[in-house]
């Protein structure tokens, strides 16, 4: 039976992370382990200075999950390296992100940190995520939630049967609408993110500076073979992602110019 070890970056309660387990159920045995609060934005971090405290909550289904004080990949690497008696675990699923992570999004995301944690240490992983706003622009968010479970857990499937040549991290978005409206599944690129990012300068009580980054929500260069140009076109996005973040054509240039 398969091991499923699943984690999220917006808290061990969040609805999505709840939906997700439900959909993988049916695959193995789901283990839970998930930050205590939201860490959206937050990146991979390995807490080192500090103890890490897990402990058991209840959902309101009945299942018991864990709660972890770090982040997202902190859960992973304790995970991983055994600090709950389940396991080990032959997948990683995190996710379900309220919003997307597009484009150089996975850079700042704790979702695809929690998987990319994985996918280090050698075990493959999906990340997923809805492309969410507001709540007044996604009526039917559970529907969705549902949808993008059901979407993690065919590709979870696949994961665990055929594998990939290298460990491997499918980053995984599904635009809104529920699965009497999908158009299909698009093998991606990573595209190009728009942040619209403004600085907002405030003083505190006592008379000093502060700034607080604000702004819109980002938007994105929704090319052909994007996932920005996938979800953009109504269609899920997976993107499959390595740990090599190497610069390969600039290696030659680097080279010659003799250091
Ligand atoms: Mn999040």
């Amino acid at each position: 039976m398969a091991h499923i070890l699943i984690t999220n970056d917006d808290g061990v309660f969040s609805r999505g992370i709840q939906a997700l387990a439900r959909a993988l159920d049916a695959l193995g045995a789901v283990t839970v382990l998930a930050p205590e609060r939201n860490w959206s934005a937050a990146g991979h971090p390995k807490t080192m200075h500090k103890p890490l405290r897990i402990k058991p909550v209840t959902w309101p289904d009945g299942r018991t999950a864990y709660a972890c004080s770090g982040a997202p990949s902190d859960c992973v690497a304790l995970g991983l390296m055994g600090a709950l008696d389940q396991g080990p675990f032959d997948l990683v699923v995190s996710g379900i992100n309220k919003g997307y992570n597009l484009g150089t999004d996975v850079i700042y995301s704790g979702t695809v940190a929690g998987g990319m944690e994985a996918v280090i240490n050698g075990v493959p992983a999906i990340a997923v995520s809805v492309g969410w706003r507001r709540d007044e622009e996604t009526p039917d968010y559970p529907a969705l939630l549902d949808h993008a479970g059901s979407i993690a857990a065919r590709l979870a499937a696949r994961l665990l049967d055929d594998g990939l040549p290298q460990p491997t991290l499918l980053n995984v978005n599904v635009p809104p609408g529920s699965h009497q409206e999908f158009r299909g599944i698009e093998v991606t690129r990573l595209g190009k993110r728009i942040y619209r990012d403004v600085v907002i300068a405030r003083e505190d009580p006592w008379g000093r500076p502060y700034y607080w980054i604000g702004g819109e929500m980002p938007t994105g260069v929704p090319e052909d073979g994007s996932d920005i140009g996938a979800v953009e076109h109504g269609r899920v996005s997976v993107t499959p992602l390595g740990v090599d973040l190497t610069c390969y054509p600039c290696l030659d240039v680097l080279r010659n110019w003799e250091l």
